[in-house]
């Protein structure tokens, strides 16, 4: 029985929708359109393809999206003065800086600067904490996307088993946190798990974000388990594929998301979210 597909894109599209409709409330409650500023350093094309869906949603949703390129040789002063800056401006409600960060400068300079008031991808030192310790809290959007793929197929968390593959700040670890507060019981493995399928084949769910292509396979899944594929993994050929090695899981899964076409459409527009939504996640009190 082939896994049912679970179409991110397709998601996208309802989502959009419902943030058009937030974005031009938060207009007419504030006066002004929403504002979203990215700062890059230097020219990163890996990511540019990113940058530049992220500033598209924020355009088709109704809400300023602005790119502030620094230069690429700046050291971390200049970095923190650059994102102090957008902290300080009344017209950004809400700031990302596009990671990784250029060799020689140091993310927990992003970390600690980013205001996180404004912090719409989750990455500040703040948001960490209000993740870890289950108040409301900014989450990377990567992670947000991921949850909210499950959440419109209804795809059921609490008791469940979810294996993340990958602990990286920005998707495996701040993912396992947010599973865990939807009461799912939550493995994250990573490079020196082993025996990597032993604890796959145990899954209800697995969580593919390694950044390696083909490294889940079907033999890798319980039948009829759920599988999210964050990878995203250019090979020689110019082609992108996932970390799941798509037509194997597909014969084993229950349901599936492709890459292209499955978390990716959903991340730009869960940072915008966030953006939209930040009153009910900022709370200084909790903090
Ligand atoms: P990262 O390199 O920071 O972390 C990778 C993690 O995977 C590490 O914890 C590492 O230990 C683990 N890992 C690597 N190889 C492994 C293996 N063979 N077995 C088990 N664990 C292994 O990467 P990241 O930033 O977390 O991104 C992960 C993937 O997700 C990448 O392909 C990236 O491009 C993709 N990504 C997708 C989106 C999206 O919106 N879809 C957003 C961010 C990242």
């Amino acid at each position: 029985m082939p896994a049912q597909l679970l179409d991110g894109r397709a998601i996208a599209k309802v989502v959009r929708e419902e943030l058009r409709a937030l974005a031009s409330e938060y207009a007419e409650r504030r006066g002004h359109t929403a504002g979203l500023a990215i700062i890059r350093v230097g020219e990163q094309p890996a990511s540019d393809v990113y940058v530049r869906q992220l500033l598209r949603e924020a355009q088709s949703i109704g809400v300023r999206g602005t790119l502030v390129t620094l230069a690429e040789d700046i050291e971390d002063a200049a970095l923190r003065a650059g994102i102090e800056a957008l902290n300080d401006d009344e017209e950004t409600q809400g700031l990302l800086v596009q990671m990784p960060l250029p060799p020689g400068l140091s993310p927990r300079v992003v970390a600690e600067a980013v205001s996180p008031r404004k912090d719409v991808d989750g990455i500040s030192m703040r948001s960490a904490g209000n993740l870890f310790l289950r108040y409301p809290s900014f989450v990377p959007a990567t992670c947000a996307a991921v949850v909210e793929m499950l959440d419109r197929y209804q795809i059921t968390l609490a008791g469940q088993r979810v294996v993340i593959v990958g602990a990286s700040n920005t998707v495996g670890k701040p993912l396992a946190f947010m599973l865990l507060a939807r009461d799912a019981t939550v493995t994250v493995c990573h490079i020196y798990t082993r025996d990597l399928a032993y604890w796959t084949r145990q899954a209800d769910i697995i969580i593919a974000a390694a950044g390696k292509a083909g490294l889940l396979t079907g033999d890798m899944i319980r039948p009829g388990a759920t599988v999210v594929d964050v990878g995203i993994n250019v090979l020689k050929s110019g082609a992108i594929v996932g970390d799941v090695a798509f037509e194997s899981a597909a014969r084993v899964a229950g349901a599936l998301s492709p890459v292209p076409g499955g978390v990716g459409p959903l991340t730009p527009l869960m940072a915008l979210k966030q953006m939209l939504l930040e009153p009910q996640i900022w709370t200084p009190d909790a903090t």
